[in-house]
């Protein structure tokens, strides 16, 4: 349980899929590197060459830890940022026409597509199954009919925790000559994400879903694979994005990504048994509940996606669990936090009666938090 600062009671936060909070390894970094560097990176004087060296030492981690040249890495405010910049630059820059994705998408995936569809881009999207995930065999039918197309499918969904089989889609991609995007937001920091192994053409992190801080992220793009610049101006980013480097961000997206992969293992083995425990005690407490996605399947450790019984008053179920100062997602909302019915859930076919809710897990969590979320989901339900 954490007590912030700014709050006046204990938060027990189960929303690490939203945003994490910045690991204590970072903030340290982040800070003495606020008390040290000033200079601009872009100037030639001793503040602005240090300040280059960070970032640059930053980028030389990152791309350590994705196997890649730090020539492939490029940083961007985020995920939103790095996708949009991708799907444009494949489309107008790079002219690609044909464009494969499905119905499950984030946002920031499925927004930039619409409007390149309104640009004269055909989007094709895949059929999913019913537990949400896409059909591989209709993937090889479109590649068939569309083999100079860019494939633009998740890693893990962000609201199932859905997984997606990275390899052997990038393998089919790659054998019909097309290109493959996965935006890869939830899964950065959680696997080894070896991206020669993998063998995706584009791919994207986000700082603060790894413990990172808010506003700093990246894309990968292959060698070979680069597209045009999409914001020009100083020609910062190897003109790729012109605008001064959101250095301290950077500098502490790459410890926060050192750190993830230090402690992969035990995050991913305690993440993995709170999600279990938690799915074993809801079956246990609450009839009628259900997972929606693929939760004891091909799944990401830290997401849960729960359908509770009809009977629960789904206006009441967020500001019930917030007065009890647990922090969870509702698994039917937007991002910006309206209460409209989600894409996923649509296209998942869940049963709208049932209001959902997404349960995401993280490194501070604890097995006392899971029971107490537990313990009040089912005075919820069964009151
Ligand atoms: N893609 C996925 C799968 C996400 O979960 C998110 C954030 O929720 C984003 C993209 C957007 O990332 P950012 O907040 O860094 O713009």
């Amino acid at each position: 349980m954490v007590i912030f600062a700014c709050m006046e009671r204990p938060v027990i936060y189960f929303d690490n899929a939203a945003t994490t909070r910045p690991d204590q390894g970072v903030l340290d970094e982040v800070i003495a590197c606020m008390n040290e560097e000033y200079g601009n990176p872009s100037s030639l004087h001793a503040p602005g060459r240090q300040a280059r060296v960070r970032i640059e030492e930053s980028r030389r981690t990152i791309a350590r830890l994705l196997n890649v040249s730090p020539s492939e890495i490029f940083f961007t405010s985020g995920g939103t940022e790095a996708n949009n910049a991708i799907l444009q630059g494949c489309c107008l820059g790079l002219g690609y026409s044909h464009v494969i994705t499905s119905p499950v998408e984030h946002p920031a995936v499925l927004k930039p597509l619409a409007s390149l569809a309104g640009k004269g881009v055909e989007v094709h999207y895949l059929r999913v199954d019913q537990a949400g995930h896409v059909d591989p065999r209709h993937l090889e039918e479109l590649l068939d009919r569309f083999p100079h197309s860019l494939v633009s499918l998740m890693h893990a969904n962000n609201e199932t925790g859905n997984l997606l089989p990275v390899k052997s889609v990038a393998s089919l991609c790659a054998g019909a000559g097309a290109l493959f995007h996965s935006d890869t937001v939830q899964t950065v920091g959680k696997f080894d994400m070896d991206m020669q192994k993998l063998g995706m053409d584009f791919a994207v992190g986000s700082a603060h879903k790894f413990y990172g801080l808010k506003g700093a992220g990246f894309m990968y793009v292959r060698s070979g694979k680069f597209f045009p610049p999409y914001l020009q101006g100083g020609g910062q980013e190897r003109n790729m994005r012109a605008g001064t480097e959101n250095i301290y961000g950077i500098v502490g997206m790459a410890r926060a990504l050192e750190l993830a992969h230090q402690r992969m293992e035990g995050d991913q083995q305690h993440c993995m048994e709170l999600k279990e425990a938690c799915i074993q005690m809801l079956l246990k407490k609450i009839p009628g509940i259900h997972f929606n996605g693929d939760a004891q399947g091909r799944s990401l450790q830290t997401i849960l996606n729960v359908s509770l019984p009809a009977s629960v008053d789904a206006e009441m179920l967020l500001p019930s669990l917030d007065i009890e100062g647990i922090c969870v997602s509702s698994g039917s909302a937007c991002s910006s936090g309206s209460s409209q019915r989600s894409h996923v859930m649509e296209a998942l076919g869940a049963d709208e009666s049932k209001p959902s809710l997404r349960i995401s897990f993280g490194r501070y969590n604890t097995m006392e938090e899971v029971e107490k979320l537990v313990q009040v989901l089912a005075k919820i339900a069964l009151s």
